[in-house]
This record gives C-alpha cells, sequence and structure tokens, in this order.
C-alpha cells in the first residue's frame, strides 16, 4: 500500500477514480493536456515543504541552497525553451498559475485606474483581460483598471482589429493585452504593435494557449513585438499548473515585474511547482516537443475539416492552432447540452460562448483541443474518427431535445434515460 492509501483511502479512491476518467475517455478540453511522469514526480516532491519568499540570492528564509538553483534553473529553461536573449529578456517563474501571472503583470505596468483593453471574454478571451459585463465588472482586472474590451467580427470570427484601432484611438489605452482562451487563429502582432505604439501603450501577450505552439515555433512569434508576454505552464505546454511571466530588460520592467509578483500579489513561491515547470521546459525544448506541436496542429486541422465535410459550421471557419470553436447555433442546439450527452459517452468538452451570445450559462458553442489527446499519440485519422463520435453525440442531443420537447436541461437530461444510443456510442468510446 502507498502511504496516501494508507493514510487517506478516500481521497486515495477519489484518485483513482478520477485517473480512471482521464484514460479511459476522449480527453478534448483544450485548456487541458497530460503531464508527463517526470513533472508529477517534481510536482509531488518535498519541495513543497519549503519557504523561499524573494528571488535566488536574495531571500527572505534560509535553506534556500538548492531551490535557488532549481529556480534560477527553471529560468534559464524557460528562456531557452522561447529561443530568448538573456540580455533582452528576462522571466519570473513564481506565479502560481495564468490568473496571478496575469494581475501581477497588470500591477508591474500600469497603475490603478488606468486603461487597458483585452479582447472580450465573449469573442474569446480570457476574465483576466478586463472581462466586465454591461452591468458588472467581474475581474479584478476591471474592477481595479479601467477596460474596453474589443471583439470579433461576428460574420467571420476574427479579430477586428480596424475596430480595435479606432476604439483604441478614443480610450486611449495604457495597455493592449493579445491573446484568448477560445480563438483558433493566429495574432497579427504587427497591427497590435503599431496600436500601442501610437498611444504609447504597452503590449501584453498572454500566450497561456498557445505556449506549446509558440515554444515548438507553430505559431507567430509573440517575443517579436511585444513588452511583456505571461503563459500558463499546463495548457500546450504540457507541464503543472503553474504561470510566467516574461518581460523585456526595459523601463525597469525587471525589477517592476518581480516586485508586483512578490509581495504585490503572492507570497512563497510554489517550489515543487518551479521544479516541475523547468522539468516541462526541458522537453519544450527538444525536438520530440517540436514535432508534436506540429501534430497537435495537423489534428486540430483534421478535426475541423472532418466536421466541416459533415456540415457542421466552425467560427472563422476552421483552425491555425490547437483548437476549434464549433458554432452549434444553425442546429438550434446550445453546447450545454452537447456537453452534456458527451460527458454521458466519456468525451470531455467544454460549452463555449460565441460572439453574439447572451446566456453564460446555455452557450451556442463547444470547444474543442487536440493537445491532450495528440500526447496520446492520436494522430489525423484517430481524430477523422473523433469527428464521427462527435457527429453522432450531436444527432443524438438533436433526437433527445426533440424528445424532450422542451428547451429545459432538466427535461433533457430525463429524456436521456434508457437512449440506447448513448449506451452504444459510450461502449464505442
Ligand atoms: N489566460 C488565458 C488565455 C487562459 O485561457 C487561462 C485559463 O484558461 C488563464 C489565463 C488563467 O490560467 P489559470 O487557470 O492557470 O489561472
Amino acid at each position: 500500500n502507498t502511504p496516501l492509501q494508507e493514510d487517506d483511502k478516500e481521497i486515495y479512491d477519489l484518485i483513482q477514480k478520477e485517473k480512471y476518467r482521464q484514460y479511459s475517455g476522449l480527453e478534448l478540453i483544450a485548456s487541458e493536456n497530460f503531464t508527463s511522469l517526470a513533472v508529477m514526480e517534481a510536482n509531488g516532491s518535498p519541495l513543497t515543504n519549503k519557504y523561499s519568499e524573494g528571488l535566488p540570492g536574495a531571500r527572505y528564509y534560509g535553506g534556500n541552497e538548492y531551490i535557488d538553483q532549481v529556480e534560477n534553473l527553471c529560468r534559464k529553461r524557460a528562456l531557452q525553451a522561447f529561443r530568448l536573449n538573456p540580455e533582452e529578456w528576462g522571466v519570473n517563474v513564481q506565479p502560481y498559475s495564468g490568473s496571478t501571472a496575469n494581475f501581477s503583470a497588470l500591477t508591474a505596468l500600469i497603475q490603478p485606474h488606468d486603461r487597458l483593453m483585452g479582447l472580450d471574454l465573449p469573442s474569446g478571451g480570457h476574465l483576466t483581460h478586463g472581462w466586465q459585463t454591461s452591468k458588472k465588472k467581474i475581474s479584478s482586472s476591471s474592477i481595479y483598471f479601467e477596460s474596453m474590451p474589443y471583439q470579433v467580427n461576428s460574420e467571420t470570427g476574427l479579430i477586428d482589429y480596424d475596430r480595435l484601432e479606432e476604439n483604441a484611438n478614443l480610450f486611449r489605452p495604457k495597455l493592449i493585452i493579445c491573446g484568448a482562451s477560445a480563438y483558433a487563429r493566429d495574432w497579427e502582432y504587427a497591427k497590435l504593435r503599431k496600436i500601442a505604439d501610437i498611444h504609447g501603450a504597452y503590449l501584453m501577450a498572454d500566450i497561456a494557449h498557445i505556449g506549446g505552439l509558440v515554444a515548438g515555433q507553430e505559431a507567430n512569434n509573440p517575443f517579436e513585438l511585444c513588452d511583456v508576454v505571461t503563459t500558463t505552464t499546463h495548457k500546450t505546454l504540457r507541464g503543472p499548473r503553474a504561470g510566467l511571466i516574461f518581460f523585456r530588460k526595459k523601463d525597469d520592467l525587471e525589477s517592476r515585474v518581480n516586485n508586483a509578483v512578490f509581495p504585490s500579489c503572492q507570497g512563497g513561491p510554489h517550489n515543487n511547482a518551479i521544479a516541475a515547470v523547468a522539468v516541462a521546459l526541458k522537453q519544450a525544448a527538444s525536438p520530440e516537443f517540436k514535432q508534436y506541436a506540429k501534430q497537435v496542429r495537423a489534428n486540430a486541422k483534421a478535426l475541423g475539416e472532418a466536421l466541416v465535410n459533415y456540415e457542421y459550421k466552425l467560427v472563422t471557419g476552421g483552425t491555425d492552432n490547437h483548437l476549434i470553436l464549433w458554432d452549434l447555433r444553425p442546429l438550434k442546439l446550445t453546447g450545454s447540452k452537447v456537453e452534456k450527452i458527451c460527458d454521458m459517452v466519456n468525451i470531455t468538452v467544454n460549452k463555449n460562448s460565441i460572439h453574439g451570445d447572451t446566456n453564460m450559462l446555455a452557450p451556442g458553442g463547444v470547444r474543442i483541443g487536440t493537445s491532450a489527446l495528440t500526447s496520446r499519440s492520436f494522430k489525423e485519422q484517430d481524430f477523422v474518427k473523433v469527428a464521427e463520435y462527435l457527429h453522432r453525440a450531436v444527432q443524438i442531443a438533436l433526437s433527445v431535445q426533440e424528445k424532450a420537447g422542451s428547451k429545459m436541461m432538466k427535461d433533457f437530461v430525463m429524456a436521456c434515460q434508457d437512449n440506447e444510443d448513448i449506451a452504444n456510442l459510450k461502449k464505442e468510446v
């Protein structure tokens, strides 16, 4: 028996069940991945016991001889994985997650009530990029700063750079944030740099989703034109849950970012996570990872094309990266219902809003990513099969919705009971 089995059988059993769930189904959540056993070993190591507030060589606690070496190695590998010159770029590897990395970056770059522009959540942006509704400021990034989100064009689904420029001329932001959680196309950094320069604004890229593609040179390079780049480490980058902030060595950004992370926004670093990030970054600099990043994109393209062959509509018509955003509105079906059927057959996807949606709990789309299953060696032909399963799931959702006779989720779930098609699809998956 393991120590956990002996000490806490309840938690041990739940972990075993979750492990089985992860490996027995089809994991298609675009922000998830399967990290390596080496990463998990470092993440579960005794480094979790240590306090080390401060930076390597300048800590507020004793006993940090080895922790300093771990953090320095992580910083070096972060720069190497993204091919950055240490004369021009530095990195802080202490953020606990993407959200704290972003809030720390905002704290470093602008003052309370300064103006920022980020992609609107219903257009695929992230909460931490200034999300607010017409009624309420929701994210701390809109509570403490003045936010004017930009949008995608509702016809094309593409970022409306012209409108962004017009609005920036009125709003005069101090910071423009690019990056997204549900945008299937690459970013035009030169256009954003030009707009930022007109207003003397900083340009920050949040590459949380595409970090692994940038490391693998399968996406446009944000480091060429941005001042600050943040990322999570657990999505396409395939590491443990954590965040990174890269900064240009100009305008004193080094001390501004480091001070913003600690002491402004965080306390003691999670050294176990930093060691695990270091392991993941070493892997991300390897030729195998480059091949992985290429395959992630090829798989997303194959999945997108297969769904289009079934005559479904994808936002922007396809994808440049690891995800597709599937617009279910022409079918008069919500993303929540498709997510529900997929859950029942062990396919994990997430409902997602599409520009123009008003109900966030029953949005019109589903977001699907290929990074996790590519880590499990799926190739293009496997994703054509995945598309077939998704097609069947959607057809089931349509027939169940008709049988339920109402739009209510509870009637929909009731109508799923004893459905043979669901049982058969689950068996096949
Ligand atoms: N930035 C983007 C673009 C994201 O998609 C996410 C998470 O999905 C985050 C930041 C936040 O990361 P975390 O969940 O680690 O706080």
